[in-house]
């Protein structure tokens, strides 16, 4: 496995935890996504399978950061709403992949067309 495989499957994991923990606090979940964060989830996953950057650059910033905006309007606005609730959660409570994170926001974007939307 190589090192932008990697990074993705922790993106991945991260977004599930996320997703998980919104899920189970708003919409008393508890073991099962209710539908709606469901369908984002593997939205969520389909996007990242499909990014941009990593078949380009072999890298990608974290999507929440990145430039390009894949994500439909609607399943956008909901993932952001929950990385902006999860965020600082959740770089108290797994700090490895918050500071995963913060290293790739200081990563360098390269310079691409800005929306490549599906
Ligand atoms: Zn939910």
């Amino acid at each position: 496995m190589n090192k932008s495989n990697n990074g993705l499957k922790k993106e991945k994991k991260t977004i599930e935890i996320m997703i998980k923990k919104y899920c189970q606090h708003f919409h008393n979940t508890e073991i099962k996504l209710c539908d709606n964060c469901s369908v984002l989830l593997k939205y969520a996953n389909n996007r990242l399978d499909n990014c941009y950057y990593l078949k380009k650059f072999g890298t990608k910033p974290i999507c929440y950061k990145c430039p390009i905006h894949c994500y439909k309007p609607d399943m956008r606005k909901k993932i952001r709403k929950i990385m902006r609730y999860m965020g600082p959660r959740m770089m108290f409570s797994h700090p490895i992949m918050g500071l995963n994170h913060l290293f790739h926001r200081f990563q360098k974007i390269n310079k691409i067309p800005k929306k490549i939307a599906t």
